[in-house]
């Protein structure tokens, strides 16, 4: 059996509206910014599949699982030292919720760390609501909820097949320093070990 070696991503999760973005730019450390969508988006555009990112997660599992697999190949392939994968552990789709990470994409990233930026769904809803650059579902409160739970199961399953750890740092409405501390912390570990 091949050993995978240690890497140098981590991914960046968290549901639309958590914050994901904010809080790993507030960390003060040096990374390298990969968007899992962006890569998607590309890759879906450039075979006329969608001309949205908000039409990505509409598509026919079949599709966005090609999609994922092109989008995990590019960024593995990637120069750099420290690289920060911003996506989802899991994607609310018309056919229930899918997984961020099936086992062949997960293993193509072989990714350190995962870290989940979660917030409280009031504060969720109200910065989705302020965003009109994007097209989200309308979630009710209790939705926002399952959604964060189940990225905390789908999370679990990813960090058990590849013996890799989770941290959970809660996005506290106007109070960005104490989870862009914690997620620093994991980041100088990793970015030690390839600087
Ligand atoms: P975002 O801007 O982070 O909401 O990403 C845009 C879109 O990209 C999402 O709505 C998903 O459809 C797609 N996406 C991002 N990461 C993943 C992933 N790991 N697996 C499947 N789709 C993803
Ligand atoms: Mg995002």
């Amino acid at each position: 059996m091949t050993q995978n070696l240690p890497s140098n991503i981590i991914l960046a999760t968290g549901i639309p509206g958590a914050g994901v973005s904010t809080v790993i730019k507030a960390s003060g450390v040096k990374f390298t910014y990969l968007n899992f969508g962006d890569v998607m988006f590309k890759m879906g555009k450039e075979r006329g599949y969608v001309k949205a990112r908000d039409e990505i997660r509409k598509l026919k599992i079949a599709a966005q699982k090609e999609m994922q697999l092109l989008a995990a190949v590019e960024i593995q392939e990637t120069e750099g030292t420290l690289k920060l994968v911003d996506t989802h552990c899991t994607i609310k789709t018309p056919e229930g919720f899918y997984p961020g990470f099936p086992t062949a994409v997960l293993e193509r990233l072989n990714p350190r760390a995962i870290i989940i930026v979660e917030a409280e769904p009031k504060d969720v809803l109200k910065r989705r609501n302020k965003d009109k650059t994007r097209k989200r579902d309308t979630d009710t409160l209790d939705q926002i909820a399952e959604h964060q739970l189940m990225n905390r199961m789908a999370a679990m399953s990813y960090a058990s097949s590849l013996g890799i750890p989770i941290l959970i740092v809660e996005n506290e409405q106007n109070k960005i320093e104490p989870a862009a501390e914690k997620v620093a912390g994991i980041m100088k570990n990793v970015a030690e070990r390839w600087g």
